[in-house]
């Protein structure tokens, strides 16, 4: 079955130019910003320019330079932010796919997270 993709959500608006954001980095074919509302010190979202609904969606039928850019991007987020392993405490990377993870936002992103404990993975019966 074909993904569907609704162009009216609102990273398609901010990928527009039709609301503004505060970008972290930008790449031919990704782009990673702050988050509006953020859950921990470092909340950075990364999203393809590409029209992908979902982690899947992305995965299945973007080119092998979307898949390669949009991943470096999450790894150059990381490390500019100072929450790698390498040079900082850590971080955690969040993908929410469809109604039971509660995705919100219909245009694939990874929020990355970092700057506090995060605690366990999971909240019981969350
Ligand atoms: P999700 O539940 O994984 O779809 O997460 C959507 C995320 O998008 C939430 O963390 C929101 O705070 C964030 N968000 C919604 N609107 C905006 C916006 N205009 N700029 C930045 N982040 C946004």
């Amino acid at each position: 079955m074909p993904y569907s993709y609704d162009d009216q959500n609102i990273f398609a608006k901010i990928l527009r130019g039709e609301i503004p954001n505060k970008t972290v980095l930008e790449t031919d074919h990704t782009l990673a910003f702050e988050d509006i509302n953020p859950a921990a010190p470092v909340h950075v979202l990364v999203i393809p320019k590409g029209a992908y609904v979902n982690a899947d969606h992305f995965g299945s039928e973007a080119s092998d330079a979307e898949l390669a850019d949009f991943q470096r991007t999450v790894a150059r987020v990381a490390n500019r932010a100072g929450v790698s392993p390498d040079v900082g405490d850590g971080y955690r990377t969040i993908s929410n796919a469809g109604p039971n993870a509660v995705q919100e936002v219909p245009h694939y992103h990874v929020h990355v997270l970092g700057g506090r404990r995060l605690g366990r993975m999971l909240q019981p019966g969350g």
